[in-house]
């Protein structure tokens, strides 16, 4: 497990998977040998494994303590799903529920779940199949969406053409909470509490949020998927591929990494690989990850 700290929150990282699946040309077409070489100090083996010369990604969750509350922050693809074109993440058997209750949460102590955007691999654990139909995981919990990916999704969700959205999982993963009354919905810039500001970043999906933490003068941030990989750090200007709106998702990348820069935050990505989090660095040539030791 990974622990983190910010002020006087914690953070821990429950891990689902933390495969090198995908091929970097793939995902970023600027991906060249030289690039591969110039960062080769730190690219191997966090980020990327020599062996198979695959690009390394993690599918986590984070647990946020503060303030006497569990709070999830994204909640990965889930076991037992189908996933037709991510054989990696198809079908899954993870002791994920064991790992988040070993960090210090049993699914009926999680107050809050909050999901930076609605993509399969964010929402899978919302909910659980019981006698044949999907409930909420965490019995207890207050689920926080954003409304501009709620009614995207629910609406690409509704066309034939595009339905079934997300292989399923808005219908499975989504409406289920919103049907029970148990999701709160969130628009534009939200204030949650004393520590925790919902602030939007779209462009990775349409209503993609980040969420911004501060406890005792210090900063935090849960990017979600404002970048997938390190190397973005460096050329915020590469594109991942799923993203809804490239354009908007480079402003966004930039405001971002701005932010985090100016405030000194810890920044925890949806993705990136070991140490999984870390601060982001503002120099006379760009940004700098300062995410070792
Ligand atoms: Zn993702």
């Amino acid at each position: 497990m990974n622990q983190f700290s910010v002020g006087k929150a914690t953070v821990a990282r429950i891990e689902e998977t933390y495969l090198a699946v995908y091929d970097p040309k793939e995902l970023f077409p600027e991906f060249t040998d030289a690039i591969r070489d110039e960062h080769a100090h730190w690219l191997a083996p966090g980020h990327y494994d020599p062996a198979s010369a695959r690009i390394k990604l993690s599918v986590h969750s984070w647990l946020l303590q503060i303030g006497g509350q569990k709070i999830l922050i994204d909640a990965c693809c889930g076991n037992d799903r189908v996933r037709a074109t991510r054989p990696w993440w198809s079908m899954l058997n993870t002791p994920y529920l064991d790992r988040l209750a070993a960090a210090g949460a049993r699914p009926d102590e999680i107050d809050l779940v909050m999901c930076t955007h609605l993509h399969h691999d964010h929402v899978g654990w919302n909910t659980q199949m019981k006698d044949g139909k999907w409930v909420p995981t965490f019995p207890n919990a207050r689920y926080v969406f954003s409304r501009p990916d709620v009614d995207y999704f629910h609406k690409a969700d509704l066309d034939p053409k595009t339905a079934p959205v997300e292989f399923g999982t808005f219908r499975e993963c989504v409406l289920p909470i919103v049907e029970a009354g148990r999701a709160d919905l969130v628009d534009g810039t939200h204030r949650l509490n004393d520590h925790i500001e919902i602030v939007p970043a779209p462009g990775h999906s349409p209503g993609h949020v980040v969420f911004r933490l501060e406890s005792g003068g210090q900063h935090g941030a849960f990017i979600g998927d404002v970048f997938h990989h390190l190397l973005q750090v460096y050329y915020p200007h590469w594109n991942f591929p799923k993203n809804s709106d490239a354009e908007q998702a480079k402003v966004s990348r930039r405001a971002v990494l701005e932010h985090c820069a100016a405030k000194g935050a810890l920044v925890f990505p949806g993705h990136v690989g070991a140490p999984f989090a870390g601060y982001i660095e503002k120099g006379a040539k760009g940004f700098l990850p300062r995410f070792a030791g």
